[in-house]
């Protein structure tokens, strides 16, 4: 704008001039063709002045048109150099109104601007641009100076981004990298840039681009990683980032004709620690570990921690021999063992939180990460299985059993419901032979497997859940089996007991179904024996309480199965309903020859003596154990020798 209004008068100031110059040419013209008049009049005679006169008046009449048409042309010409310079004017401010916008957006988007001259290698940054590293403009110039402050391992991608753009193959170069700072180590800036100018041949001669600062973005990016990788409690990597590295690992290992191992650490009976000393005593408690995992396996190894008790140890760097490759993963885990092993202090108290360790070795045949850790688990299974505080290895027997369990899973599934499930009836006598009861003993009749004893898919009913519709599929058909024994005078008395598993027990409304089931029945309630393991006592003793109450108050009663395998506290005791010890098989069966059996036996028959409890062994095979517990005071007893489960109790049954 300033510069238009100068240039303005100099502009009218040579129209006028020009004005002036034409006035003053037509007036001097003007002035000659009068003087030439004049000169014609005096020189010639007046009988002589009719042509020289008609000539005048052509003459004039000539000069006159010339110049109007000299005044038109030279009007015209300066309306024409006024519009042009009119566009000029419009198309100066355009640009300047584009250059400002331009320069706002670059600001607004805090871009820093670059030219590239890439003939000379000069190159151009603007204030921005400069000022991000630290510089003024002028500062930073040419292309080396720009590698040189690249970081070393940005260098190959920046150029390979660069290259690519001006061989044509990307229609922009763009690249994020870091860029050394003048004074404060490096910056993040995101490029990105375009050939402006090619010469005759299609070579680039000239890149124009901009540049941001993105450190911010990058330091956030950084603490999102940080965040979804890593265990806030620990600090240690979490499942995600060790599912990353176990797979990296697996494929180097393939790769590279070595050997890994992951080692899955739990610690054993963690939940003590939380439930009894509180959760800050259990945070310290996971910090200490990791930090002794961490020093444990400080080179050629990564520690993480996968939720809760359970961390894991990721070893890389294994031999290639198999054998040696196993050796050193077990050395490392007897080192976890025993390191680990060590009491924690926490506050006065010195705390146990032994490792159950479960380990999987990959080599040659690579694997898939999260294969690896699930036969790390098994293998961990096995170590808890093995008394806790174990290192075991995953084998590929394991994995056949967890597949035979997942197929006996189905089957179970589908079996429920189909009358698969029948109950056989063993008989519990007195001293004197007499049939006093029956235990009813759920028997599976597989379509393919034949007979299926309890064993084998009681503890994974359990684990499944299908032990809650089973269970209620075996108080039906108990309940049914108690009234159809009440119809007959030599059975009416019998009483019946039903094996309940804990998480049976433990189930919402479970006391309502089972009084439903005997009302539907018509059983007589005071014949029903439920039977409960140890276990099924272990958690929440005032619930199980009340429910055995609200139970025994209407005449069931209550039988403790397997007692001595367990470990119920005597105070437990005093507080159930209950009214009846099964000393389990084990104890019975050496009872008469083994002096501790006999001595735990004996102590059982005493114990439910005092306790007002009746006592029944279980598992009795001979008379030699039959005749020792009669001697200690037994007097009700369950085994072969009296009769084994059969499907419909009669007098057959009783063996003896
Ligand atoms: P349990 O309740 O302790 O049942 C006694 C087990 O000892 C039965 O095994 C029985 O056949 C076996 N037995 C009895 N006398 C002798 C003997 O003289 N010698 C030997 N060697 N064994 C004898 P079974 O039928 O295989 O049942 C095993 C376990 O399965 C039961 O132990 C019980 O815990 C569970 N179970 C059976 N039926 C059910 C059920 O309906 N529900 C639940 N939750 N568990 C059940
Ligand atoms: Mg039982
Ligand atoms: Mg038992």
């Amino acid at each position: 704008m300033t510069n238009s209004r100068r240039r303005m008068p100099v502009r009218c100031g040579r129209a006028s001039a020009e004005w002036l110059a034409f006035a003053l040419a037509g007036a001097a013209s003007l002035a000659a063709s009068l003087l030439f008049f004049r000169q014609d009049r005096l020189l010639v005679r007046p009988d002589e002045l009719g042509p020289w006169t008609r000539l005048a008046v052509m003459f004039l009449s000539a000069w006159v048109l010339l110049f109007v048409l000299g005044g038109w042309t030279l009007a015209d010409l300066q309306r024409r150099r006024r519009a042009r310079a009119a566009a000029a004017r419009r198309r100066d401010a355009a640009q300047r109104e584009q250059a400002e916008r331009i320069e706002l957006a670059l600001a607004g988007a805090d871009l820093g601007l670059w030219d590239w001259n890439l003939a000379s290698g000069r190159r151009e940054v603007n204030g921005r641009g400069a000022s991000m590293l630290g510089y003024a403009p002028d500062e930073i110039d040419t292309v080396d100076a720009f590698y040189r402050d690249v970081h070393p391992e940005d260098v190959a991608p920046v150029r390979a981004a660069l290259e690519r753009h001006l061989r044509g193959e990307a229609r922009r170069y763009e690249a994020e990298f870091r860029l050394r700072h003048r004074t404060r180590g490096w910056v993040w800036v995101h490029c990105r840039g375009k050939v402006i100018e090619r010469d005759a041949a299609g070579r680039p001669l000239r890149l124009l681009g901009t540049r941001m600062d993105i450190s911010a973005r990058k330091q956030a990016e950084r603490e999102i990683h940080h965040l979804a990788c890593y265990d806030p409690l620990s600090t240690l990597p979490n499942r995600r980032l060790l599912l990353e590295r176990l797979d990296a690992a697996a494929a180097r290992a393939a790769r590279e004709h070595r050997h890994g191992a992951v080692l899955l650490v739990d610690l054993d009976h963690f939940k003590a620690i939380n439930d009894g000393l509180g959760h800050d005593a259990g945070d310290r408690v996971i910090r200490a570990v990791a930090a002794r995992l961490r020093a444990a396996v400080r080179d050629g190894g990564s520690v993480a921690r996968l939720g809760g008790d359970e961390f894991a140890v990721l070893l890389d760097a294994l031999d290639a021999d198999p054998a040696a490759a196993l050796a050193q993963a077990a050395a490392t885990g007897e080192e976890l063992l025993r390191k680990l092993g060590r009491p924690h202090r926490v506050g006065k108290r010195e705390v146990y939180a032994t490792p159950s360790i479960g380990a999987a070795l990959f080599g040659a045949g690579g694997g898939r990460a999260g294969d690896l850790l699930k036969q790390a688990d098994l293998a961990m299974c096995a170590a808890k299985a093995a008394g806790r505080h174990a290192l075991r290895f995953f084998d590929p027997a394991m994995q056949q059993r967890v597949a035979e369990s997942a197929l006996l899973e189905a089957d179970l599934r589908a079996a429920l419901g189909t009358g698969q499930f029948l109950l056989h009836y063993q008989p519990i006598v007195d001293a004197g032979l007499r049939i006093l009861g029956a235990e009813a003993l759920v028997r599976w009749q597989h379509p393919r497997r034949g007979m299926v004893r309890p064993d084998a898919f009681i503890a994974l009913a359990e684990r499944t859940g299908l032990i809650v519709p089973l269970g209620q599929h075996v108080m039906e058909q108990a309940c049914a089996q108690l009234a159809r024994w009440a119809r007959q005078a030599r059975t009416a008395a019998w009483t019946l007991s039903v094996n309940v598993s804990a998480r049976q027990f433990r189930q919402p409304g479970f006391v309502e179904r089972t009084l439903q089931t005997l009302a539907r029945s018509g059983a007589d309630p005071a014949l029903l024996k439920l039977e409960l393991t140890e276990s099924a006592l272990l958690e929440d003793i005032d619930d199980v309480a009340a429910k055995m109450q609200s139970l025994r108050a209407h005449g069931i009663r209550f039988s403790l199965d397997d007692f001595g395998t367990g470990y119920s506290s005597l105070s437990y005791l005093k507080r159930l309903p209950l009214c009846q010890l099964k000393i389990d098989r084990t104890f019975v069966q050496d009872a008469w020859c083994n002096a501790s059996d006999a001595a735990i036996a004996r102590a059982i028959i005493a114990l439910a003596g005092s306790l007002g409890l009746e006592v029944v062994a279980e598992g009795v095979e001979t008379a030699a154990q039959r005749d020792f517990l009669v001697a200690s005071g037994c007097t009700v007893f369950q085994g072969y020798l009296f009769g084994r489960p059969v499907p419909a109790l009669g007098d057959a049954a009783l063996a003896a």
